[in-house]
Protein backbone atom coordinates (compact mmCIF):
# COMPACT_ATOMS: atom_id res chain seq x y z
CA UNK A 1 0.00 0.00 0.00
CA UNK A 2 2.32 3.31 -0.64
CA UNK A 3 0.84 6.89 0.19
CA UNK A 4 0.12 9.70 -2.82
CA UNK A 5 2.58 13.08 -2.12
CA UNK A 6 -0.14 15.27 -1.25
CA UNK A 7 -1.82 13.40 1.90
CA UNK A 8 -2.02 14.91 4.82
CA UNK A 9 -5.66 16.43 4.29
CA UNK A 10 -8.47 15.62 5.51
CA UNK A 11 -10.70 13.35 2.89
CA UNK A 12 -13.96 14.54 4.29
CA UNK A 13 -13.04 18.22 3.96
CA UNK A 14 -12.22 17.82 0.41
CA UNK A 15 -15.29 16.40 -0.78
CA UNK A 16 -17.45 19.57 -0.38
CA UNK A 17 -16.43 23.48 -1.27
CA UNK A 18 -18.14 25.82 1.30
CA UNK A 19 -19.61 28.90 1.21
CA UNK A 20 -17.76 32.13 3.31
CA UNK A 21 -19.18 33.30 6.34
CA UNK A 22 -20.36 37.08 7.44
CA UNK A 23 -17.42 39.65 7.60
CA UNK A 24 -18.68 42.41 9.83
CA UNK A 25 -19.21 41.86 13.61
CA UNK A 26 -21.98 43.34 15.40
CA UNK A 27 -21.19 45.32 18.75
CA UNK A 28 -24.05 43.06 20.38
CA UNK A 29 -26.09 40.01 20.85
CA UNK A 30 -28.08 37.94 23.26
CA UNK A 31 -26.62 34.69 22.89
CA UNK A 32 -22.42 34.43 21.67
CA UNK A 33 -21.67 31.26 20.92
CA UNK A 34 -18.14 30.10 21.36
CA UNK A 35 -16.89 27.34 18.77
CA UNK A 36 -19.18 26.69 15.33
CA UNK A 37 -18.80 22.61 15.61
CA UNK A 38 -21.35 20.23 16.32
CA UNK A 39 -22.01 21.47 20.15
CA UNK A 40 -22.35 25.26 19.27
CA UNK A 41 -24.12 25.00 15.93
CA UNK A 42 -27.10 22.61 17.50
CA UNK A 43 -27.29 25.16 20.01
CA UNK A 44 -27.08 27.89 17.74
CA UNK A 45 -30.21 26.33 15.45
CA UNK A 46 -32.11 25.71 18.58
CA UNK A 47 -31.96 29.12 19.85
CA UNK A 48 -31.98 30.77 16.26
CA UNK A 49 -35.92 28.31 16.10
CA UNK A 50 -36.85 30.34 19.18
CA UNK A 51 -36.27 33.64 17.61
CA UNK A 52 -33.10 34.21 19.55
CA UNK A 53 -30.40 37.19 18.88
CA UNK A 54 -27.15 34.91 18.48
CA UNK A 55 -24.22 34.97 17.00
CA UNK A 56 -21.31 32.17 16.63
CA UNK A 57 -17.71 32.58 16.29
CA UNK A 58 -14.97 30.02 15.62
CA UNK A 59 -11.64 31.04 15.42
CA UNK A 60 -10.43 28.64 12.78
CA UNK A 61 -13.29 27.67 10.07
CA UNK A 62 -16.45 25.41 10.36
CA UNK A 63 -15.71 22.15 10.40
CA UNK A 64 -11.95 22.60 11.09
CA UNK A 65 -12.24 21.53 14.67
CA UNK A 66 -13.41 17.25 15.40
CA UNK A 67 -16.75 18.20 13.97
CA UNK A 68 -15.05 17.88 10.28
CA UNK A 69 -12.66 15.35 10.45
CA UNK A 70 -14.15 12.45 12.96
CA UNK A 71 -15.20 9.01 11.57
CA UNK A 72 -18.94 9.93 10.73
CA UNK A 73 -20.01 7.00 12.98
CA UNK A 74 -23.46 8.10 15.05
CA UNK A 75 -22.88 6.02 18.33
CA UNK A 76 -26.17 6.20 20.75
CA UNK A 77 -24.74 6.21 24.33
CA UNK A 78 -21.91 7.40 26.02
CA UNK A 79 -18.77 5.22 26.98
CA UNK A 80 -20.46 4.48 30.47
CA UNK A 81 -23.21 1.68 30.22
CA UNK A 82 -26.74 2.54 31.29
CA UNK A 83 -26.62 0.71 34.74
CA UNK A 84 -23.27 2.94 35.14
CA UNK A 85 -25.38 5.92 34.90
CA UNK A 86 -27.78 4.73 37.12
CA UNK A 87 -25.41 3.82 40.08
CA UNK A 88 -23.92 7.29 39.41
CA UNK A 89 -26.45 9.26 39.31
CA UNK A 90 -29.27 7.24 40.74
CA UNK A 91 -32.18 5.58 39.81
CA UNK A 92 -34.53 8.22 38.42
CA UNK A 93 -31.65 10.83 37.21
CA UNK A 94 -30.06 7.39 36.00
CA UNK A 95 -32.80 6.18 33.74
CA UNK A 96 -33.83 9.99 31.97
CA UNK A 97 -30.10 10.35 31.79
CA UNK A 98 -29.76 7.03 29.62
CA UNK A 99 -32.77 7.47 27.52
CA UNK A 100 -31.22 10.93 26.56
CA UNK A 101 -28.16 9.83 25.35
CA UNK A 102 -29.64 6.08 24.06
CA UNK A 103 -31.81 8.81 22.12
CA UNK A 104 -28.82 10.80 20.98
CA UNK A 105 -28.09 9.00 17.18
CA UNK A 106 -32.29 9.18 17.03
CA UNK A 107 -31.91 13.00 17.82
CA UNK A 108 -29.51 13.38 14.98
CA UNK A 109 -31.14 11.36 12.16
CA UNK A 110 -34.44 12.84 12.63
CA UNK A 111 -32.82 16.42 12.54
CA UNK A 112 -31.06 15.72 9.31
CA UNK A 113 -34.47 14.62 7.89
CA UNK A 114 -36.04 17.60 9.24
CA UNK A 115 -33.03 19.92 8.34
CA UNK A 116 -32.94 18.23 4.98
CA UNK A 117 -29.20 17.89 5.34
CA UNK A 118 -27.13 15.93 2.42
CA UNK A 119 -24.70 14.39 4.13
CA UNK A 120 -24.72 10.43 3.35
CA UNK A 121 -26.78 9.64 6.55
CA UNK A 122 -27.62 6.04 6.70
CA UNK A 123 -28.62 4.78 10.08
CA UNK A 124 -28.53 1.05 10.09
CA UNK A 125 -26.12 0.31 12.63
CA UNK A 126 -22.93 -0.34 13.69
CA UNK A 127 -20.49 -2.82 15.28
CA UNK A 128 -18.39 -2.86 18.06
CA UNK A 129 -16.52 -6.20 17.42
CA UNK A 130 -14.51 -8.31 20.09
CA UNK A 131 -11.00 -9.07 19.79
CA UNK A 132 -11.51 -11.50 23.03
CA UNK A 133 -13.97 -13.70 24.84
CA UNK A 134 -13.65 -11.20 27.88
CA UNK A 135 -14.35 -8.11 25.42
CA UNK A 136 -17.35 -10.43 24.19
CA UNK A 137 -18.39 -10.95 27.69
CA UNK A 138 -18.82 -6.94 28.42
CA UNK A 139 -20.62 -6.31 24.87
CA UNK A 140 -23.05 -8.95 26.06
CA UNK A 141 -23.64 -7.48 29.23
CA UNK A 142 -23.85 -4.06 27.57
CA UNK A 143 -26.06 -5.39 24.84
CA UNK A 144 -28.32 -6.75 27.02
CA UNK A 145 -28.30 -3.31 29.71
CA UNK A 146 -29.77 -1.59 26.43
CA UNK A 147 -32.18 -4.64 25.13
CA UNK A 148 -33.78 -4.03 28.83
CA UNK A 149 -34.65 -0.57 27.94
CA UNK A 150 -35.86 -1.25 24.65
CA UNK A 151 -32.90 -0.51 22.38
CA UNK A 152 -32.46 -2.31 19.09
CA UNK A 153 -28.99 -3.74 20.07
CA UNK A 154 -28.42 -7.63 19.79
CA UNK A 155 -25.08 -10.06 19.52
CA UNK A 156 -23.72 -11.27 16.38
CA UNK A 157 -22.11 -14.67 16.64
CA UNK A 158 -18.75 -15.41 15.69
CA UNK A 159 -20.02 -16.56 11.98
CA UNK A 160 -22.00 -13.86 11.24
CA UNK A 161 -19.48 -11.50 12.35
CA UNK A 162 -17.07 -13.14 9.95
CA UNK A 163 -19.40 -12.56 7.16
CA UNK A 164 -20.51 -8.77 7.69
CA UNK A 165 -16.77 -7.93 8.58
CA UNK A 166 -15.33 -9.90 5.98
CA UNK A 167 -12.34 -10.88 7.95
CA UNK A 168 -11.73 -13.57 11.25
CA UNK A 169 -9.92 -11.50 13.47
CA UNK A 170 -13.08 -11.03 15.54
CA UNK A 171 -14.43 -13.39 18.25
CA UNK A 172 -18.20 -12.14 18.17
CA UNK A 173 -19.95 -8.31 18.26
CA UNK A 174 -22.91 -6.02 19.52
CA UNK A 175 -25.09 -4.83 16.30
CA UNK A 176 -26.28 -1.23 17.69
CA UNK A 177 -29.20 -0.74 15.18
CA UNK A 178 -29.75 2.68 16.33
CA UNK A 179 -26.65 3.91 15.26
CA UNK A 180 -25.26 4.38 11.37
CA UNK A 181 -23.08 6.60 9.69
CA UNK A 182 -22.48 10.28 7.69
CA UNK A 183 -20.12 12.51 6.16
CA UNK A 184 -19.14 14.49 9.21
CA UNK A 185 -18.04 17.53 6.95
CA UNK A 186 -21.01 17.65 5.10
CA UNK A 187 -23.23 17.44 8.63
CA UNK A 188 -21.69 20.13 10.28
CA UNK A 189 -22.37 22.46 7.17
CA UNK A 190 -25.31 21.01 6.73
CA UNK A 191 -25.64 22.49 10.31
CA UNK A 192 -23.92 25.48 9.68
CA UNK A 193 -26.94 26.44 6.33
CA UNK A 194 -29.51 25.44 8.66
CA UNK A 195 -28.34 28.01 10.87
CA UNK A 196 -27.86 30.56 8.89
CA UNK A 197 -31.12 30.28 6.91
CA UNK A 198 -32.53 31.61 10.63
CA UNK A 199 -30.42 34.86 10.19
CA UNK A 200 -27.43 33.38 12.67
CA UNK A 201 -23.94 35.20 11.79
CA UNK A 202 -21.37 32.59 12.26
CA UNK A 203 -17.63 34.49 11.95
CA UNK A 204 -15.06 32.28 10.73
CA UNK A 205 -10.91 33.24 11.76
CA UNK A 206 -12.84 35.37 14.66
CA UNK A 207 -11.33 33.76 18.10
CA UNK A 208 -13.30 34.84 21.91
CA UNK A 209 -9.36 36.08 22.89
CA UNK A 210 -11.20 37.26 26.23
CA UNK A 211 -14.31 36.84 28.42
CA UNK A 212 -15.30 40.01 30.77
CA UNK A 213 -17.92 40.27 32.79
CA UNK A 214 -19.51 43.91 34.16
CA UNK A 215 -22.93 45.09 35.00
CA UNK A 216 -24.87 41.97 33.93
CA UNK A 217 -23.40 41.05 30.95
CA UNK A 218 -20.29 39.21 28.81
CA UNK A 219 -17.75 41.14 26.91
CA UNK A 220 -16.25 38.84 24.53
CA UNK A 221 -13.12 40.47 22.83
CA UNK A 222 -11.81 39.11 19.30
CA UNK A 223 -9.33 40.20 17.04
CA UNK A 224 -12.27 42.32 14.75
CA UNK A 225 -13.46 44.16 18.01
CA UNK A 226 -15.73 43.43 21.30
CA UNK A 227 -19.38 41.72 21.48
CA UNK A 228 -21.69 42.60 24.37
CA UNK A 229 -23.89 39.43 24.92
CA UNK A 230 -26.37 38.69 27.88
CA UNK A 231 -25.67 35.14 27.58
CA UNK A 232 -22.06 33.07 26.47
CA UNK A 233 -21.33 29.55 25.32
CA UNK A 234 -18.63 27.71 25.18
CA UNK A 235 -18.27 24.75 22.78
CA UNK A 236 -14.85 24.50 21.86
CA UNK A 237 -14.16 20.64 22.94
CA UNK A 238 -10.50 19.61 22.43
CA UNK A 239 -9.56 23.02 21.11
CA UNK A 240 -9.91 25.07 23.89
CA UNK A 241 -7.63 27.98 24.71
CA UNK A 242 -7.51 29.21 28.64
CA UNK A 243 -10.84 31.61 28.57
CA UNK A 244 -11.57 30.40 31.18
CA UNK A 245 -7.90 29.67 33.60
CA UNK A 246 -9.82 26.16 34.07
CA UNK A 247 -11.01 25.65 30.64
CA UNK A 248 -7.91 23.05 29.00
CA UNK A 249 -7.71 21.32 32.59
CA UNK A 250 -11.06 19.90 32.63
CA UNK A 251 -10.26 17.41 30.15
CA UNK A 252 -7.10 15.29 28.65
CA UNK A 253 -6.49 15.96 25.06
CA UNK A 254 -5.91 12.81 23.08
CA UNK A 255 -5.30 12.33 19.05
CA UNK A 256 -7.48 10.87 16.74
CA UNK A 257 -5.76 9.66 13.27
CA UNK A 258 -7.21 8.56 10.26
CA UNK A 259 -6.43 7.27 6.66
CA UNK A 260 -8.14 6.64 3.46
CA UNK A 261 -7.78 4.55 0.57
CA UNK A 262 -8.67 5.45 -2.90
CA UNK A 263 -11.74 4.15 -4.12
CA UNK A 264 -11.38 -0.03 -3.80
CA UNK A 265 -12.11 -2.20 -6.62
CA UNK A 266 -15.61 -4.29 -7.24
CA UNK A 267 -13.57 -7.23 -6.31
CA UNK A 268 -11.84 -5.34 -3.13
CA UNK A 269 -15.65 -4.07 -2.37
CA UNK A 270 -16.63 -7.61 -1.90
CA UNK A 271 -14.14 -8.55 0.55
CA UNK A 272 -13.55 -5.64 2.81
CA UNK A 273 -16.27 -4.98 5.15
CA UNK A 274 -19.07 -6.65 2.60
CA UNK A 275 -21.85 -5.50 5.50
CA UNK A 276 -20.80 -1.94 4.97
CA UNK A 277 -21.56 -0.84 8.61
CA UNK A 278 -19.21 1.25 10.26
CA UNK A 279 -17.23 -0.98 13.00
CA UNK A 280 -15.23 -0.01 16.04
CA UNK A 281 -13.04 -3.00 17.91
CA UNK A 282 -12.41 -3.32 21.42
CA UNK A 283 -8.51 -3.03 21.72
CA UNK A 284 -6.99 -0.82 24.04
CA UNK A 285 -6.17 1.20 21.44
CA UNK A 286 -9.29 0.98 19.48
CA UNK A 287 -9.29 0.52 15.38
CA UNK A 288 -12.46 1.88 13.64
CA UNK A 289 -13.37 1.91 10.53
CA UNK A 290 -16.03 1.90 7.61
CA UNK A 291 -16.32 2.37 3.81
CA UNK A 292 -17.56 5.70 2.07
CA UNK A 293 -19.86 6.85 -0.72
CA UNK A 294 -17.74 5.99 -3.02
CA UNK A 295 -15.85 3.09 -1.74
CA UNK A 296 -12.96 3.73 -0.39
CA UNK A 297 -11.97 2.33 3.41
CA UNK A 298 -11.26 4.48 6.04
CA UNK A 299 -9.62 3.63 9.19
CA UNK A 300 -9.19 5.57 12.28
CA UNK A 301 -6.78 4.71 15.73
CA UNK A 302 -5.43 6.59 18.13
CA UNK A 303 -2.34 9.35 16.87
CA UNK A 304 0.77 10.85 18.37
CA UNK A 305 0.23 13.36 20.80
CA UNK A 306 0.42 16.18 18.21
CA UNK A 307 -1.33 17.96 15.30
CA UNK A 308 1.12 17.48 12.63
CA UNK A 309 1.72 14.57 10.89
CA UNK A 310 4.65 12.86 8.59
CA UNK A 311 4.95 9.62 7.05
CA UNK A 312 4.89 7.73 10.12
CA UNK A 313 1.78 8.21 10.97
CA UNK A 314 0.44 6.91 7.75
CA UNK A 315 2.40 3.80 8.39
CA UNK A 316 1.17 3.27 11.29
CA UNK A 317 -2.58 3.49 9.92
CA UNK A 318 -1.39 1.33 6.93
CA UNK A 319 -0.27 -1.37 9.10
CA UNK A 320 -3.49 -1.46 11.30
CA UNK A 321 -5.53 -1.64 8.21
CA UNK A 322 -3.40 -4.69 7.27
CA UNK A 323 -3.70 -6.40 10.38
CA UNK A 324 -7.42 -6.56 9.31
CA UNK A 325 -7.27 -6.49 5.52
CA UNK A 326 -4.11 -7.49 4.58
CA UNK A 327 -6.05 -7.67 0.97
CA UNK A 328 -5.18 -3.79 0.94
CA UNK A 329 -1.93 -4.30 0.54
CA UNK A 330 -1.53 -2.45 -2.42
CA UNK A 331 -4.16 -0.27 -2.22
CA UNK A 332 -2.53 3.61 -2.01
CA UNK A 333 -3.60 5.83 0.91
CA UNK A 334 -4.45 8.68 -0.75
CA UNK A 335 -5.41 11.02 2.61
CA UNK A 336 -4.40 11.21 6.20
CA UNK A 337 -5.35 13.54 8.98
CA UNK A 338 -6.04 13.80 12.57
CA UNK A 339 -7.76 15.66 15.20
CA UNK A 340 -8.27 16.56 18.86
CA UNK A 341 -10.70 14.04 21.31
CA UNK A 342 -11.34 15.38 24.97
CA UNK A 343 -11.11 12.66 27.75
CA UNK A 344 -13.25 14.35 30.24
CA UNK A 345 -12.90 14.09 33.98
CA UNK A 346 -15.87 12.46 34.48
CA UNK A 347 -15.96 9.94 31.52
CA UNK A 348 -19.19 11.41 30.85
CA UNK A 349 -19.20 14.94 28.44
CA UNK A 350 -19.32 17.89 30.85
CA UNK A 351 -21.91 20.14 30.65
CA UNK A 352 -21.45 23.10 33.14
CA UNK A 353 -22.64 26.74 34.16
CA UNK A 354 -19.15 28.50 36.22
CA UNK A 355 -20.88 31.68 36.25
CA UNK A 356 -24.23 33.52 35.52
CA UNK A 357 -24.97 33.11 31.89
CA UNK A 358 -21.89 31.34 31.23
CA UNK A 359 -23.05 27.54 29.75
CA UNK A 360 -19.94 25.33 28.88
CA UNK A 361 -20.27 22.26 27.25
CA UNK A 362 -17.12 19.45 26.49
CA UNK A 363 -15.62 16.21 26.83
CA UNK A 364 -17.11 13.73 24.52
CA UNK A 365 -14.84 10.94 24.38
CA UNK A 366 -15.04 9.81 20.80
CA UNK A 367 -18.71 9.56 20.78
CA UNK A 368 -19.60 13.19 19.73
CA UNK A 369 -21.41 13.01 16.51
CA UNK A 370 -24.60 11.99 17.98
CA UNK A 371 -23.67 12.91 21.90
CA UNK A 372 -22.55 16.68 21.04
CA UNK A 373 -25.50 17.51 18.92
CA UNK A 374 -27.80 16.61 21.39
CA UNK A 375 -26.05 18.55 24.02
CA UNK A 376 -26.23 21.53 21.79
CA UNK A 377 -30.15 21.43 22.52
CA UNK A 378 -29.83 20.40 26.19
CA UNK A 379 -27.26 23.69 26.86
CA UNK A 380 -29.93 25.69 24.33
CA UNK A 381 -32.95 24.98 27.12
CA UNK A 382 -30.69 25.92 30.09
CA UNK A 383 -29.66 29.36 27.92
CA UNK A 384 -33.56 29.79 27.63
CA UNK A 385 -34.29 29.64 31.40
CA UNK A 386 -34.38 26.10 32.14
CA UNK A 387 -33.36 25.67 35.97
CA UNK A 388 -29.97 23.74 35.94
CA UNK A 389 -31.65 20.90 38.30
CA UNK A 390 -35.01 20.24 35.78
CA UNK A 391 -32.25 19.55 32.93
CA UNK A 392 -32.41 15.43 31.63
CA UNK A 393 -28.35 15.63 31.60
CA UNK A 394 -26.63 16.58 35.25
CA UNK A 395 -25.14 20.11 35.44
CA UNK A 396 -22.39 19.77 36.87
CA UNK A 397 -19.69 22.34 39.41
CA UNK A 398 -17.17 23.58 36.85
CA UNK A 399 -13.30 22.69 38.13
CA UNK A 400 -10.08 21.68 36.63
CA UNK A 401 -9.01 17.93 36.67
CA UNK A 402 -6.72 17.29 40.47
CA UNK A 403 -3.11 17.63 38.54
CA UNK A 404 -3.73 18.15 35.22
CA UNK A 405 -0.87 19.17 33.71
CA UNK A 406 0.32 15.75 34.72
CA UNK A 407 -2.48 13.63 32.96
CA UNK A 408 -1.25 14.41 29.45
CA UNK A 409 2.17 12.88 30.49
CA UNK A 410 -0.04 10.04 32.22
CA UNK A 411 -2.26 9.54 29.29
CA UNK A 412 1.31 9.45 26.82
CA UNK A 413 2.75 6.53 29.09
CA UNK A 414 -0.54 4.81 29.10
CA UNK A 415 -1.33 4.74 25.40
CA UNK A 416 2.32 3.07 24.95
CA UNK A 417 1.42 0.37 27.56
CA UNK A 418 -2.01 -0.37 26.19
CA UNK A 419 -0.77 -0.29 22.80
CA UNK A 420 1.98 -3.14 23.75
CA UNK A 421 -0.73 -5.22 25.71
CA UNK A 422 -2.55 -5.21 22.50
CA UNK A 423 0.43 -5.92 20.19
CA UNK A 424 1.05 -8.89 22.91
CA UNK A 425 -3.11 -10.51 22.11
CA UNK A 426 -2.48 -10.43 18.46
CA UNK A 427 0.48 -12.49 18.82
CA UNK A 428 -1.74 -14.75 20.97
CA UNK A 429 -4.47 -14.40 18.09
CA UNK A 430 -2.18 -15.25 15.33
CA UNK A 431 -1.43 -18.32 17.31
CA UNK A 432 -4.64 -18.85 17.90
CA UNK A 433 -5.62 -18.81 14.43
C1 LIG B 1 -10.31 12.00 14.34
C2 LIG B 1 -11.56 11.95 15.16
C3 LIG B 1 -12.47 10.93 14.94
C4 LIG B 1 -13.67 10.88 15.67
N1 LIG B 1 -14.60 9.94 15.34
C5 LIG B 1 -15.81 9.98 15.94
C6 LIG B 1 -16.83 9.11 15.50
O1 LIG B 1 -16.67 8.35 14.54
N2 LIG B 1 -18.01 9.13 16.17
C7 LIG B 1 -18.25 10.01 17.21
O2 LIG B 1 -19.33 9.98 17.79
N3 LIG B 1 -17.30 10.90 17.59
C8 LIG B 1 -16.10 10.92 16.97
N4 LIG B 1 -15.18 11.85 17.32
C9 LIG B 1 -15.52 12.88 18.32
C10 LIG B 1 -16.40 14.01 17.72
O3 LIG B 1 -15.92 14.38 16.48
C11 LIG B 1 -16.38 15.20 18.69
O4 LIG B 1 -16.76 14.78 19.97
C12 LIG B 1 -17.33 16.30 18.25
O5 LIG B 1 -17.11 16.67 16.92
C13 LIG B 1 -17.16 17.51 19.17
O6 LIG B 1 -17.89 18.58 18.63
P1 LIG B 1 -17.74 20.02 19.25
O7 LIG B 1 -18.62 20.92 18.49
O8 LIG B 1 -17.96 19.97 20.73
O9 LIG B 1 -16.20 20.40 19.07
P2 LIG B 1 -15.36 20.72 17.74
O10 LIG B 1 -16.00 20.20 16.53
O11 LIG B 1 -13.95 20.33 18.01
O12 LIG B 1 -15.46 22.30 17.64
C14 LIG B 1 -14.82 23.17 18.54
C15 LIG B 1 -14.59 24.46 17.81
O13 LIG B 1 -14.22 25.47 18.75
C16 LIG B 1 -13.38 26.37 18.07
N5 LIG B 1 -12.66 27.19 19.07
C17 LIG B 1 -11.78 26.77 20.01
N6 LIG B 1 -11.36 27.82 20.75
C18 LIG B 1 -12.01 28.91 20.27
C19 LIG B 1 -12.02 30.30 20.62
N7 LIG B 1 -11.27 30.78 21.63
N8 LIG B 1 -12.79 31.15 19.91
C20 LIG B 1 -13.57 30.69 18.88
N9 LIG B 1 -13.60 29.38 18.53
C21 LIG B 1 -12.84 28.51 19.21
C22 LIG B 1 -12.46 25.47 17.26
O14 LIG B 1 -11.88 26.21 16.20
C23 LIG B 1 -13.45 24.38 16.79
O15 LIG B 1 -13.96 24.65 15.49
C24 LIG B 1 -13.94 11.88 16.66
C25 LIG B 1 -13.02 12.89 16.89
C26 LIG B 1 -11.84 12.93 16.15
C27 LIG B 1 -10.88 14.06 16.38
Amino acid sequence: MKATIDVFNCLWQTQLSVPSCATTLPSRAHVVVIGAGYTGLATALQLGEAGRDVVVLDAMNIGDGASGRNGGQVIPGLKLNPDELHQRFGESKGRVLADVVGGAADYVFNLIRRLNIDCDARQDGWIQAAHHDVALETLRNRAAQWQSRGGDVQMLDKARTDQLLGTSIYRGALLDRRAGQLQPYQYVHGLAAAVRALGVNIFERCAALQLRRSEGAWTVVTPHGELRADQVVIATNAYSSPLLPALPHTYVTLWSLQAATAPLSDDLLAQVLPGGLPVSDTYRVLRYFRRTQDGRFVLGTRGAFRDDLNHGDIARVRAEMLDIYPMLENVPITHCWCGRVAVPAASIPMLSQPESGLTVALGYYGRGVAMATRMGALVADLVQGLPPQESAYPVTPFKAMPAAPLHRNVARVAANVMRFQDLFERRVRGVRR
